[in-house]
C-alpha cells in the first residue's frame, strides 16, 4: 500500500474592502483569487520529504508533480485535506485543463481526531504537541504570506521549512492515531500475499484475543501487536438461528 502524506499552502484571496468589521466581500471586489503556492509530501516508507512551489518550480511543474504523486498513491493522509487540500488541488487541475488523477483513498486525520477524541482544540499544532511528536514551525504569521507573494527568498525558505514540517508532524500524528482510525483502507487487500495482516498498519503479528460478536454471529477477534488495532476474521464461528425483530 502506497501511503502519501500531503499538505499544501495557498495564497489569500485579494480584495477591495470598505470595512474591516463584519464585511461581506462581493465578487466584483475580488481582485485576485487564492491559489496553491506550494505543497509538501512524503511517502510513508521513505525518509525524504518532497517540496514543490510556484516560486521554485513554476505552477505547471508543481501541479504536474502533485498530479503524479496523487496518481501513484493508494492512500493520501492529510489533516483537513478532504475539505481543503484535495479540493484546492482539484480546482487547480481543472483550471489547468488537466484530467483527474487516478483515484486514491483518503485518511483525513482531522475527522479521526473529531470523531474519536475530545481535545480542547482539534488544531494540528495542538494535537501534535500533545502527542509529543513536535509542533509546527513558528513563523511570522500573515507577513510570511505577504513576503512570499512579493518573492522574498528568505520568506520562501521559511515557507518551505514550515510546509515540510507540517507533513512530518502530520505523518507522526498518523502513526500515533493508527489503531484509532476507523475504516482505514485494508492493508490485506492491497498486498499480493493472502497472509493475515493488520488492516490499519499492515503489521504481520495478529494475536487472537477474544471473540467479536454481532447480533447474529461470532467471529475470531484479533489485536495487532504493532499498532494495537482490533480487528476480526470474517469466518463465522457460530451463528444464531433466532434473533430479535427491530
Ligand atoms: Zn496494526
Amino acid at each position: 500500500m502506497k501511503v502519501l502524506t500531503l499538505d499544501l499552502e495557498t495564497s489569500p484571496n485579494l480584495a477591495h474592502v470598505w470595512s474591516l468589521w463584519n464585511t461581506n466581500v462581493g465578487l466584483s471586489q475580488l481582485i485576485e483569487s487564492g491559489e496553491v503556492l506550494c505543497f509538501a509530501a512524503k511517502w510513508h516508507d521513505k525518509k525524504q520529504v518532497m517540496f514543490f512551489s510556484v516560486k521554485q518550480h513554476g505552477k505547471a511543474a508543481m501541479l504536474e508533480a502533485a498530479h503524479k504523486l496523487l496518481s501513484e498513491a493508494d492512500v493520501v493522509v492529510h489533516f483537513n485535506g478532504q475539505r481543503f487540500d484535495i479540493p484546492h488541488l482539484n480546482r487547480e487541475f481543472l483550471e489547468a485543463d488537466m484530467e483527474p488523477p487516478a483515484p486514491f483513498a483518503q485518511v483525513d486525520l482531522l475527522k479521526v481526531v473529531k470523531r474519536q477524541f475530545r481535545f480542547p482544540t482539534n488544531k494540528l499544532d495542538y494535537v501534535a504537541q500533545k502527542l509529543g511528536v513536535g509542533g509546527k514551525t513558528p513563523h511570522t504569521g500573515h507577513q510570511l504570506w505577504v513576503d512570499c507573494l512579493s518573492g522574498d527568498e528568505k520568506a520562501w525558505a521559511l515557507m518551505r521549512k514550515y510546509n515540510m514540517q507540517d507533513v512530518v508532524i502530520t505523518e507522526r500524528v498518523y502513526d500515533k492515531l493508527m489503531p484509532w482510525i476507523p475504516s482505514h483502507p485494508n492493508h490485506r487487500l492491497y498486498s499480493e500475499s493472502d497472509e493475515l495482516v493488520c488492516p490499519n498498519c499492515g503489521g504481520p503479528e495478529l494475536k487472537m484475543q477474544g471473540k467479536a460478536y454481532t447480533s447474529m454471529s461470532v467471529y475470531q477477534r484479533y489485536r495487532c501487536a504493532d499498532c494495537g488495532k482490533w480487528s476480526r476474521g470474517n469466518k463465522r464461528l457460530d451463528a444464531t438461528e433466532i434473533t430479535d425483530i427491530k
